[in-house]
C-alpha cells in the first residue's frame, strides 16, 4: 500500500520488541483493508517510556499496543483507563486522541476469543490457572466475567497468587506449587499463564495421566507454538489450544480502535503467522 501524509500511525512498544508478531499481523490486516495506515515497532527502554509515549501522542500517533515490560507503566501513564485495565492492573492498549491517552486491556478479550472453538460451559467449568503474573491476572479477570466460579490458582511464588486472589478472585483456591498435580483430576480447563515453555525456558510439566478426558488445555505461550505442555495434553487426547489465537484475539479490538475499521477476514491468517514464527 502507498502511505500518504494523512496515514494513521500506530505501533507496538516493548523492550525488546523485535520478537513481536503484531507488526506482521496488523500489516496483513492493513493491506487487506486497503488502509492508508502504518503499524510499526517502537523499542522503548523503561526509563524513556513516559517521554517516548507522550511524544508519540503529540506527534499524532493514534495508539500503541504494549508488551513486556511496560504494561503496568502504560496504565500509570494514561489519562483515563477502562475499568477492566484498572482491575487487572495492566494495559496492553493505549489509544491517543487530542493529546490524551486512554488505557485498556484487550488480553482479556483475546483469551476468550482463543477459547471460543472449545465451546466451554463456563458456569460449570472447574478451572486451574497456573501463574500469577500480568497475563494470569488478565486471564483470571476474563474467566470471572464469563461466569467461572470454581477457580484454583497455582503459582511458584504463593504470595503473588494470594495477591492476585485478594485483588480479583477472593473465592479462588490457592494451590502450592508442589501440589499442582494433586488438583488435576477434577479440572475441566487448565491454563498455563506462566512463561514456562517459552523458547529456551523450562517446560511446565504436569502429570497428564491425572487429567480427566474431555478437559480443555490452554497455553498462553506461542513461541514455540507447540510447547511441551501442549504436547503432553495432546498426547492425553485433550483439546489443546495454543497462545496464537489469543494474540490474534487481543489484536482485533486494537485494530478497530486504531483504524476505525472492522478486522478483515483473511482465509489463512494463522498459517501466514505460523510461517513467520517457524520459517521452514
Ligand atoms: P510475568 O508477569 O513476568 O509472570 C511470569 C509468570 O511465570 C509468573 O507466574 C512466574 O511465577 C511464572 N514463572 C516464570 N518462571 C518460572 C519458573 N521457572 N517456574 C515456575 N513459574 C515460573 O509475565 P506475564 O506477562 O504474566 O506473561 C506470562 C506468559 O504469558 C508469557 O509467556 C507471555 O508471553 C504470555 N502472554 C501471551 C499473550 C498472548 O497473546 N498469547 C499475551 C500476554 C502474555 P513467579 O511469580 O513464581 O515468578
Amino acid at each position: 500500500m502507498i502511505t500518504t501524509g494523512a496515514a494513521r500511525l500506530a505501533g507496538v512498544t516493548g523492550d525488546p520488541v523485535s520478537h513481536s508478531l503484531s507488526p506482521i499481523l496488523m500489516g496483513l490486516w492493513i493491506d487487506a483493508a486497503g488502509l492508508d495506515a502504518q503499524y510499526v515497532p517502537f523499542p522503548i527502554a523503561p526509563e524513556h517510556f513516559d517521554r517516548a509515549v507522550s511524544g508519540l501522542a503529540s506527534a499524532g500517533c493514534v495508539g500503541l499496543n504494549v508488551t513486556l515490560p511496560h504494561k503496568e507503566a502504560a496504565l500509570d501513564l494514561a489519562d483515563s483507563a477502562a475499568a477492566a485495565a484498572r482491575a487487572v492492573g495492566a494495559a496492553n492498549l493505549l489509544t491517543m486522541s487530542g493529546g490524551k491517552i486512554h488505557a485498556d486491556n484487550t488480553d482479556i478479550a483475546g483469551f476468550l476469543y482463543a477459547l471460543e472453538p472449545a465451546n466451554i460451559n463456563y458456569d460449570k467449568a472447574k478451572v486451574l490457572v497456573v501463574g500469577a503474573g500480568g497475563a494470569a491476572r488478565a486471564l483470571v479477570y476474563a474467566l470471572l466475567t464469563v461466569g467461572v466460579s470454581d477457580l484454583a490458582i497455582c503459582n511458584r511464588n504463593l504470595p503473588r497468587a494470594e495477591g492476585l486472589a485478594r485483588d480479583l478472585a477472593p473465592g479462588a483456591s490457592l494451590i502450592p506449587w508442589e501440589a499442582r498435580n494433586d488438583v488435576l483430576s477434577d479440572r475441566t480447563l487448565i491454563v498455563n499463564a506462566t512463561s514456562l515453555g517459552l523458547k529456551g525456558r523450562n517446560e511446565l510439566s504436569l502429570d497428564w495421566d491425572r487429567v480427566s478426558p474431555g478437559s480443555v488445555v490452554f497455553d498462553s505461550v506461542y513461541t514455540p507454538l507447540k510447547t511441551g505442555f501442549l504436547a503432553g495434553a495432546a498426547e492425553r487426547g485433550l483439546t489443546a489450544i495454543d497462545g496464537l489465537d489469543m494474540l490474534i484475539g487481543q489484536a482485533r479490538p486494537s485494530f478497530q480502535a486504531f483504524y476505525g475499521q472492522p478486522v478483515p477476514q483473511l482465509p489463512d491468517l494463522r498459517g501466514q503467522l505460523i510461517r513467520h514464527l517457524e520459517p521452514s
